[in-house]
């Protein structure tokens, strides 16, 4: 199978994994960088994670313009990952998600931080983006380069940001991490708000969080986002887009 065939594969099964683990619903989205041309990357077209099939997947320029300008309707987010690839040459994937747990987190002065090992890959501290500071009243949407390059400003290395009343956004060195991130980021900010309730939370250190994090992305193969990409997979009834064996 060719690099582009199997980044499409993965893309299709990472939808359908998102949907499965209630990170997506009828909105949000993950992108994949093109595997052989980096000034590209793969979304689908707009349409429920859940419902992507192959032949929903568009390529886009880093300017977030869709490559074949008469295709089918594109995300209007899209500029979310256009930027952030722009920025980022270590970013290979992307998602994007309104996962209701997270959202609070936005909105409030409590910061979301890891509680858990599980949920190091988010961060030490997880950043949130306003609209309102630069943009004043909008739509709350990054539906133009010259917001989506705020808000790649405002992500700087980090890897997961909050959007304010809005959502989040994780990226990841490969699709498996974005995924496993993303998954975790929703799973942490579960077990911080249950945490709260009982008084003051003990978060995970940085010294932790580095550790954990380095430990999650040394995996080898089975090993780490590879195992539990695997497990996902079999979980969305997507294990036909597992590596195959031997
Ligand atoms: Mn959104």
């Amino acid at each position: 199978m060719d690099l582009l065939t199997a980044a499409i594969q993965d893309l299709v099964a990472a939808n359908h994994i998102l949907e499965q683990q209630r990170v997506v619903d009828t909105f949000g989205h993950i992108s994949v960088r093109h595997p052989t041309k980096p000034n590209r990357f793969l979304l689908s077209r707009a349409r429920a994670p859940d419902l992507v099939e192959s032949g929903d997947i568009l390529e886009f320029a880093l300017n977030g313009d869709p490559i074949d300008a008469s295709g089918p309707k594109p995300y209007l987010e899209r500029f979310i990952h256009a930027a952030l690839y722009a920025a980022r040459p270590d970013v290979n994937s992307i998602v994007h998600s309104h996962s209701r747990t997270v959202i609070p987190f936005s909105i409030s002065e409590v910061k979301l931080r890891p509680v858990a090992h599980i949920c190091a890959t988010i961060g030490e501290e997880v950043p949130v983006w306003d609209s309102h500071d630069n943009f004043g009243d909008t739509g709350m949407l990054i539906a133009n380069l010259d917001t989506g390059r705020d808000f790649a400003r405002l992500f700087g290395r980090a890897s997961s940001v909050l959007m304010r009343g809005h959502g989040s956004t994780v990226v990841g060195d490969s699709i498996k991490e974005a995924v496993f991130t993303a998954i975790h980021l929703e799973v942490n900010a579960e077990l911080q708000l249950k945490a709260l309730q009982l008084g003051a939370v003990k978060y995970l250190t940085r010294g932790e969080v580095e550790q954990v994090a380095a430990r999650f992305r040394a995996g080898k193969s089975g090993e780490g986002f590879d195992r539990a990409w695997e497990y996902w997979c079999r979980q969305a009834g997507a294990m036909r887009n597992t590596p195959l064996r031997g």
